[in-house]
């Protein structure tokens, strides 16, 4: 038997989709009809579900200015109020430098500071916001998921641990459990007219709420321009234009838009200007805090570590300094330094998973278990990750609580990173004793000279050793009537191969010999 990978993801996707009848049903936001395989309350659900782990994936909420957070808010809920779709609207701002916005179903929008920078006017945000709104209203993910058409693409925005703190993957790997959909959702390719019907009954919405839809022809122009000049410099290609393609067909039909819907509305550049100002004020320190994570994952650490100063020094609010400094210090060794910066950062943003699991390692690594505990619970329940269910597996193991620590293992091995590896390794290591047989796979097989064998096969992921197996003689209906002499197989039997045994069967006839089944009694990990 093969060792499960655990991917919930899939399989309650998969689950959800058979057991739902398709439904005919009129898209709420054009009008046409369409075959829905994905209830509205299934739509809900995946909203209300991944919201809150999709934007700890996505550098978590900018809480430092709440106010530019109920300003985006407050535009947000202008236009949803005028859709077409009454949907449960929830606007965020995220912590990210990366010009990006999101929508997943069930109307949950949230966009990065690194895009609010970027915009002249609250008819521009208008604009984003409102397309957002029509990808969620209009089912766009939703019927993603109906076409099977979401990819698995790399995550671009993994934290900076993930490249310095001994991580081995994006967080696309580390996140576990059900976040698997929610990513999918998050990194969907919009088709030409997904974009064009968002654009659409965008700028009708912002007529609708008031505001000049001009402001979306000016954007999509601007967006144009920047994928013209390349955007990589900006992150514009692994943000928004990933999902949301711009074309000078949009620019076009947009124009023909604003000129059906009439000019007239409001612009909104100063008042956008004047909510925008505190975080503008504060764009050379992320410049500076962005420049010091590329450095980091170059393995320049010096120079990040100078950069990453000037960036706590630019931002004495923010968290995310003093999380990257303490992966700086624990990627050169200095677990004491790392703590220090980890608790500032958790201080600064509690409610931002990477510094609490910065937290954990740091104290892990000096030996402190009950610190460390604590501070991997509090980061897998904002978010949950492979290294924070392994170390939780580890610490329950060697408290001797074996029942905590198998399901902690069993978590992590959900992941695709070596902290996943680990933790089958360290599950199997548990369940081995109890269960011998589901690592070792063993039969008889006869030579051409009818000379009789035990054949075992290692299928655990690591080298056993003691293999212990027994053939026994069972009746048609399995009961053992005779057991025979046990087979040990001293030395380490690699993973996935086998060895074999020769056994004496003369006492037995060939009928007999149909009846020999091999019990795998023991094994155990090869030191
Ligand atoms: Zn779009």
């Amino acid at each position: 038997m093969k060792f499960p990978r655990l991917r919930h993801g899939w399989l309650a996707l998969a689950a959800a989709l058979a057991a739902t009848l398709a439904a005919c049903g009129v898209n709420p936001v054009t009008g046409k009809k369409e075959i829905q395989f994905v209830s509205e309350a299934q739509e809900l659900a995946i909203g209300a579900q991944q919201y809150a782990p999709m934007r700890q994936v996505e550098g978590g909420d900018f809480d430092i200015l709440p106010g530019l957070t109920d300003y985006v808010n407050g535009v947000g809920q202008k236009l949803a109020a005028v859709s077409d779709r009454k949907l449960p609207y929830e606007f965020v701002v995220l912590d990210n430098s990366v010009p990006n916005a999101w929508a997943l179903p069930g109307g949950k929008i949230a966009v990065n500071r690194g895009l609010l920078t970027e915009l002249t006017s609250e008819a521009e945000l208008a604009a984003v916001l409102g397309h957002e709104i029509v990808h969620a209203a209009a089912r766009h993910g939703a019927k993603a998921q109906e076409r099977g058409t979401i990819m698995q693409v790399g995550m671009a925005a993994a934290q900076i641990g993930a490249a310095v703190g001994g991580m081995d993957a994006g967080l696309a790997n580390l996140a576990l459990g059900g976040s698997a959909i929610g990513l999918q959702m998050l990194q969907l390719k919009y088709g030409r007219d997904q974009e064009l019907e968002a654009d659409h009954y965008g700028m009708k919405y912002m007529k609708l709420a008031g505001y000049d839809p001009q402001g979306a022809v000016t954007l999509q122009e601007t967006f144009v321009r920047l994928s013209k000049q390349g955007g990589k410099q900006q992150g514009w290609l692994e943000g928004l234009f990933a999902s949301h393609p711009p074309s000078q067909e949009r620019v076009e039909a947009n124009r023909a838009t604003a000129a059906e819907l009439g000019r007239g509305g409001a612009i909104g550049a100063e008042a956008y200007a004047t909510h925008v100002a505190p975080l503008l004020a504060m764009k050379p320190g992320y410049d500076k805090y962005d420049e010091a994570v590329a450095a980091a994952r170059k393995k320049e650490f010096d120079r990040a570590q100078s950069l990453a100063l000037e960036a706590a020094r630019l931002l004495p609010r923010e968290g995310r300094a003093q999380q990257l400094l303490g992966d700086l210090a624990l990627a050169r060794k200095r677990p004491q330094e790392a703590l220090g910066h980890f608790r500032k950062a958790e201080a600064l943003n509690p409610d931002y998973f990477g510094s609490s699991l910065g937290l954990g390692m740091a104290a892990y690594e000096l030996g402190d278990k009950a610190t460390a505990q604590g501070a991997f619970e509090r980061s897998a329940k904002l978010l949950p990750t492979a290294p924070a269910a392994y170390f939780l597996g580890t610490i329950a193991r060697d408290r001797g609580d074996t029942t905590a620590a198998m399901q902690y293992f069993k978590t992590a091995a959900g992941s695709d990173s070596s902290y996943g590896k680990e933790a089958t390794a360290e599950y199997v290591r548990l369940d081995l004793p109890q269960h011998p047989g589901n690592y070792v796979a063993a039969g008889l097989q006869a030579d051409a000279n009818g000379r009789v064998y035990v054949v075992i096969e290692n299928r655990a992921p690591m080298p056993l050793a003691a293999i212990v197996v027994t053939p026994v003689l069972v009746d048609a209906g399995g009961r053992i009537l005779q057991h025979g002499a046990a087979v040990q197989f001293r030395g380490p039997v690699p993973s996935g191969q086998r060895a074999s045994s020769a056994i004496d069967t003369t006492h037995l006839t060939a009928e007999q010999l149909k009846f020999v089944r091999v019990r795998v009694d023991a094994a155990r990990p090869a030191p």
